[in-house]
């Protein structure tokens, strides 16, 4: 890309299409510093003002849309303001950059907003759309950008960075937690992850066995990293339902960590499906006023009592 750039042919739209917390909004920075450094060889230098601004998030010449809060969507106004300022001369005389993460957010009537400046460009400008899903996006508006792939990095890079980063930590048992998305786990503290799933972990395995209190865990539960939580129950059932197909050895070679599943109680398939289920459900209405720990307890006592159906005889 920095070839492109010197040769000037930098596209003016281009879509990173990137795996859940690969570094696609990272490497959005990169292109915005790229054009915006203020020196054209070894751009982005990182230590000029221009490289300083955007690092900062605070350059003028670049605009980032985000969903707003309470839709969860790009809207129409936010395009159309990001329209009017790529239109204006630039503050510094150079690009004009536009951030749009993530671009799956954009609603229609912002995409068909979007459409226009896409199909009529203003000179020096660069717009970047990170996705992780860009099928959501019109076919009119992909056909337009050129598309970078950006692929997670394998687990020995992401730990490798993450030590180098961040520093000593458990980073494998945090991937194992947060899925294969380095730049999440750069946000995380190790201890406390590996902490919260080894505690869901525990709970879990209690309530297969009916030795756990759902009622207490589920206020535990819904007081205190709740989608961390939902998502280690996530990996728990996934762990089951990869074990029903017969995926033991695959899955230990991938995920070999502390946490080999040991012997428990026996789920059948469609139970795990129904609880897996359930789980979507409550990661869905996690910003609804409903009652959390009702709905927790709800999937303990599911839990229990499926483990119970198929091994009757250790209650
Ligand atoms: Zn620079």
């Amino acid at each position: 890309m920095a070839a492109a750039h010197a040769a000037g042919r930098l596209p003016h739209a281009l879509l990173l299409h990137e795996a859940p917390g690969a570094g696609g909004d990272w490497l959005a920075r990169w292109v915005a510093r790229l054009v915006l450094c203020e020196h054209a060889a070894g751009a982005p230098c990182g230590s000029c003002a221009g490289c300083r601004r955007v690092i900062a998030g605070q350059h003028p010449d670049l605009l980032v849309l985000q969903p707003t809060e309470d839709s969860q969507q790009i809207r129409i106004e936010q395009v159309r303001e990001l329209a009017q300022e790529l239109a204006l001369t630039s503050h510094q005389g150079g690009y004009k950059v536009g951030i749009l993460s993530p671009a799956d957010a954009l609603n229609r009537f912002a995409a068909n907003a979007l459409l226009k400046t896409l199909e009529e460009p203003p000179p020096q400008t660069v717009l970047l759309l990170v996705a992780t899903q860009p099928s959501r996006l019109p076919a009119t508006i992909l056909s337009r950008c050129q598309r970078v792939r950006v692929r997670a990095p394998t687990r020995a890079q992401a730990v490798s960075w993450l030590q180098e980063t961040r520093g000593d930590g458990d980073w494998n048992a945090v991937l194992d937690t947060l899925g294969e998305a380095p730049m999440l786990a750069a946000q995380a503290d190790p201890a406390a992850i590996v902490e919260v799933a080894a505690e869901v972990r525990r709970a879990l395995d209690e309530a297969t066995s009916g030795a756990a209190d759902p009622v207490a865990t589920a206020e535990r539960w819904a007081r205190a990293d709740l989608p961390l939580r939902l998502r280690c129950i996530e990996n728990w059932l996934t762990e089951r339902i990869r074990d029903h197909f017969g995926g033991h050895a695959f899955f230990t070679e991938l995920r070999a960590g502390p946490y080999l599943p040991r012997a428990v109680a026996v789920l059948n398939i469609r139970d795990l499906f129904g609880l897996a289920d359930s789980v979507r459900e409550l990661k869905s209405s996690l910003e609804a006023p409903l009652n959390r720990g009702l709905a927790l307890e709800t999937l303990l006592r599911q839990l229990e009592r499926t483990a119970g159906a198929t091994s009757p005889s250790r209650r």
